[in-house]
């Protein structure tokens, strides 16, 4: 099925996880704006030098060079029939350029999936990730001040899409295989609906 699909949820939710499962799911590229930022970290590029402090601190990489990172890649081939973007839109500014951009190009996002997570299991969930994946974002502070960038600029972002009728909600309580099932139905019935309309 191809599909334009956005994924959001707090830090810790399972997006990764969930995103990558769900796009092998539905043959599309999962195009993590995180994973991006931190390769080009490893790699020493410019723009890992220009994304690492705000990484580091937790705090959002502006949305000039987050926006201009997603128009590259999704002018890449592999996302010509669809995409599966995970952990981008973050801003209001960076949904509007997305909305922007893909109807620039003729198309649009077919629904937004919202992992919903309990805040104090992703506390805990982000510090054992910490212990196995060693990420340095994943300390108690930074881990802190990452769910208060997303409460302050990422959470608004539900409204925005619920207001235009692109929301699924999914509850992101359980077996990961139970999950990515979950999505996968209410994405299904979401965009069968969207045909009918
Ligand atoms: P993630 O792997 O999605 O948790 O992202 C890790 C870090 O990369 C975030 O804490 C931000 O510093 C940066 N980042 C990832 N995506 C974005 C985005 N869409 N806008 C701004 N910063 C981002």
């Amino acid at each position: 099925m191809s599909a334009r699909v956005v994924m959001l949820g707090m830090p810790g939710a399972g997006k990764g996880t969930q995103a990558a499962r769900l796009a092998t799911a539905l043959a599309i590229p999962a195009i993590s704006t995180g994973d991006i930022f931190r390769s080009n970290v490893a790699n020493n590029t410019k723009l890992g030098e220009q994304v690492a402090r705000y990484i580091a601190r937790g705090n959002l990489v502006p949305d000039e060079l987050t926006n201009a990172l997603v128009a590259d890649r999704l002018s890449q081939a592999d996302a010509a029939d669809g995409f599966l973007l995970d952990g981008f839109p973050r801003t209001i500014d960076q949904a509007k350029f997305l909305a922007a951009h893909l109807a620039d190009n003729g198309t649009r996002l077919d629904a937004v999936v919202e992992l919903i997570a309990d805040p104090d299991e992703v506390t805990r969930r982000l510090l054992a990730r910490a212990k196995i994946e060693g990420r340095a974002d994943d300390t108690e502070p930074v881990i802190r001040q990452r769910l208060a960038v997303y409460d302050e600029s990422t959470r608004p972002l539900t409204d925005f899409y619920a207001g235009r009728g692109q929301l699924v909600r999914i509850d992101g309580l359980g077996d990961i295989e139970e999950v990515t099932d979950r999505m996968l139905t209410a994405l299904r019935e979401h965009m069968a609906a969207q045909v009918t309309e």
